[in-house]
């Protein structure tokens, strides 16, 4: 579905000298006069209809390489192909087309429109679709029901919780009715309870759906049970990429070691 080749992400003065010395083998340390380096050299292909978990500690660069996935802040160098279309280097208009076409997102702190109702907010993918609207209402009132929300279509989101809020960014990320989601730390900020809720949830729709899901998280009881495969971040780099059953029983490293240590 997505497949990422040598693909680096630099911020900073000069990004593209880093990058290639990153690639000539310079640690992250060397390269900081002319930048910070978030992704180094990532290649990896997320196969159609799997969950690809991408875990790690916090600044190992997880958001930063979603976000290149869809095509956001600018690849420094690499490539980066959605279903074929090289994302690295294309204009703004044809990466809309790709995002609105291939790709939604469902973001930690949900990022809905607070003064749209809940509906509205359902149905936005299809908005910018060009749905005519009433169609819209309806297929995004189908997927309201699906996640559990049947008669709160005309709130407003700051009158749902936090956990029913998230099902409104579910909604709207599957009734889009892309091949691809991609989600950054999304139930993160959820209580134990709602969050085992809505990883089933998840594992339900992209099952019956067969949909291809990138789920970053920094929680390895998470990781191991959304998971098919999970890359584990370190740094910037990917240090290892396995089943959940491959990171536990044969850790890559003693940084994968500690990291699987505590799972439940
Ligand atoms: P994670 O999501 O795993 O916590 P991030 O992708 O947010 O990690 O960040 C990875 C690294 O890139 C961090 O060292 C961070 O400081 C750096 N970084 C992220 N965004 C920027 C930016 N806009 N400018 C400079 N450095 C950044
Ligand atoms: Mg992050």
């Amino acid at each position: 579905a997505i497949s990422v080749d040598h693909a680096t992400k630099v911020f900073g003065r000069r990004p593209k000298e880093a990058a290639k010395r990153l690639r000539a083998g310079a640690s992250r340390e060397e390269v900081k006069p002319f930048g910070t380096a978030a992704v180094i050299d990532a290649s990896f292909d997320v196969r159609v209809g799997e969950i690809f978990v991408v875990m790690g500690l916090s600044g190992s660069g997880k958001s930063t390489l979603i976000r290149l996935l869809n095509g956001l802040g600018d690849t420094t160098d690499g490539s980066i192909s959605v279903f074929g279309h090289e994302i690295v280097g294309m204009s703004a208009a044809e990466l809309r087309k790709v995002r609105r076409e291939q790709m939604a997102m469902v973001f930690q702190h949900f990022a809905l429109f607070p003064h749209r109702t809940v509906l509205e907010n359902a149905a936005y993918g299809l908005e910018i679709q060009g749905v005519p609207v009433e169609e819209r209402g309806e297929r995004a009132r189908g997927w309201l029901s699906r996640v559990g929300l049947d008669g709160w279509a005309d709130s407003l989101p700051g009158e749902l919780s936090g956990g029913m809020q998230q099902r409104v960014g579910l909604a709207r990320a599957f009734a889009a009715g892309t091949r691809i989601l991609l989600m950054d730390e999304a139930f993160s900020a959820l209580d134990p309870l709602i969050r085992r809720e809505m990883q089933e949830l998840l594992v339900e729709l992209q099952q019956e759906l067969g949909m291809t899901i990138v789920f970053i998280t920094h929680d390895l009881n998470e990781a191991m049970f959304l998971g098919d495969r999970i890359a584990v971040m370190r740094d910037g780099r990917i240090v290892q990429l396995g089943t959940p059953n491959d990171i536990l029983t044969d850790p890559a490293n003693d940084y994968v070691a500690q990291f699987v240590q505590d799972v439940d």
